[in-house]
């Protein structure tokens, strides 16, 4: 017995505490949609600064998840950043943060940035928002919300961000596209596929969304001009915005510039409520989560469906029929955003083996699933330290010998394309979207 009281009693003075801390941890997290950053009210003349680089900008919750980090290490395990040889440790960011406020408590008047102590800036720009920390943290601890808000400080407060970002803010803030291409043809390849636009036909029930890599990237082009002849041959009856579609805005709020976000987001929502949509189909994961998790905080309400999702319902209920069988080994890559963001793992895996590929699973796969490399607006920036993240994914699809690779979104696909052509594999296996297999297939 009085082993046990002392036992009980040293708990707290130890590293045990981490336990019962934990528990409380996993009853605190956060409930509702992942990975949604916190709004900033740019009216608020109150507010002194934006983002986050001090310990008292932090909320208790922020605070009271560095004592409930356990130091297992699965998130620095499970990190791509970590994994091709970057800086980045998201376990480390937890305990600087930890190690600051023991710092603050024996000197109250001291007080220390975030940037630099807990985090550097190549630390703070590595990270691609995969989630894949967040998902294999046993007590459900947040590192992307800090990281954001810390890359908010630096972009918003210190105008401090790589120099590639700027070309991409300045072209979203002109043409509302992270290549600065004019606005106005936005909708000419849309147009050539036949597709109208909501004000040709008001009525349309759904709003397809291409999104900029589905209007203007020639590869992703493609990709749209597959879904248009799947939507057509279902005889779905869509428009798009036309010229009027603008960035969803995910890139610039990913990389901390909220104000180009929420510029982006309103226009887009003023003209979709302007116009009465209620649904919305995209074929970029980022904008469907930009639509679903974080238009609602803006006002806009819809119903949103990836092309997966709408493509598995129609396969399902014989509105499009497979005609033409794939006798080939596929390997398909998740998209952190589908995948780890909203759960998105069955429906393009059936949509795969209803058109007849034999379905060979990578080593990192659903939830463990290894990013791209071009989340959290690393699509825009150069990749300076280590491996590019996008060929050592590309190098694990490669080791289980497929025929083709298959993905549901444009970033994975224009990243693991290069990564196919960086790698000089002996076979050139080829990366297509499930919307361009599944046209073949009908
Ligand atoms: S996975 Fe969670 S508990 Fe484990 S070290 Fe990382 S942050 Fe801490
Ligand atoms: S979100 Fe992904 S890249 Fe960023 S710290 Fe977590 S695991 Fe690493």
């Amino acid at each position: 017995m009085a082993i046990s009281m002392v036992a009980i009693a040293y708990v707290p003075y130890s590293k045990l505490i981490h336990i019962p801390l934990g528990f409380v941890n996993i009853l605190l997290r956060k409930r509702g949609p992942v990975g949604v950053p916190s709004t900033i009210d740019f009216e608020d003349e109150s507010l002194e600064s934006y983002g986050k680089n001090q310990l008292k900008e932090l909320s208790w919750k922020e605070l009271f998840d560095t004592d409930a980090c356990m130091r297992c290490g699965r998130c620095v395990r499970s990190c791509p950043a970590n994994l091709s040889g970057k800086s980045l440790n998201p376990k480390q960011i937890i305990q600087n943060i930890r190690t600051l406020m023991e710092d603050k408590e024996k000197s109250p008047e001291a007080e220390q940035p975030l940037i630099g102590k807990a985090a550097t800036e190549d630390d703070i720009w590595a990270c691609t928002t995969c989630r894949s920390c967040e998902q294999q943290c046993p007590v459900f601890i947040d590192h992307i919300d800090k990281i954001i808000e810390m890359r908010r400080y630096l972009t918003l407060m210190e105008s401090k961000f790589p120099h590639e970002a700027q070309c991409m803010f300045r072209s979203l803030e002109t043409n509302s596209n992270p290549w600065g291409i004019g606005w106005n043809t936005r909708h000419d390849f849309l147009q050539s596929c036949g597709v109208k636009t909501i004000e040709e036909n008001p009525q349309a029930e759904y709003l397809y969304f291409p999104g900029c890599y589905g209007c203007y990237d020639t590869r992703n082009q493609k990709v749209s001009a597959a879904l248009v002849k799947l939507l057509q041959a279902a005889g779905i009856d869509f428009v798009t915005l036309g010229n009027n579609e603008k960035c969803c805005g995910d890139p610039a709020r990913r990389l901390g510039n909220e104000y180009l976000f929420v510029t982006q987001a309103t226009e887009n929502i003023e003209i979709m409520k302007k116009h009465g949509v209620k649904k919305i189909i995209t074929q970029c994961p980022h904008c469907y989560n930009t639509f679903k998790n974080e238009y609602p905080a803006l006002g806009g309400d819809f119903e949103v469906i990836h092309h997966t999702e709408l493509l598995a319902s129609l396969v399902m209920s014989g509105k499009l029929q497979i005609k033409n069988k794939f006798d080939q080994t596929i390997t398909y890559h998740d998209s952190c955003y589908l995948g780890r963001y909203h759960q998105i793992y069955k429906q393009p895996r059936n949509l795969l083996k209803a058109a007849g590929f034999k379905l060979k699973e990578m080593k990192h796969t659903r939830k463990k699933s290894l990013c791209c490399g071009a989340g959290g607006g690393r699509m825009w920036l150069e990749e300076n330290h280590g491996e590019r993240i996008n060929e050592m994914r590309t190098k694990e699809a490669l080791a289980i010998h497929p025929d083709l690779i298959g993905t549901a979104c444009p970033y994975c696909l224009t990243m693991l394309d290069d990564g196919v052509a960086a790698c000089k594999a002996r076979k050139k296996v080829k990366v297509l979207d499930i919307a361009e297999i599944l046209a073949e297939a009908i």
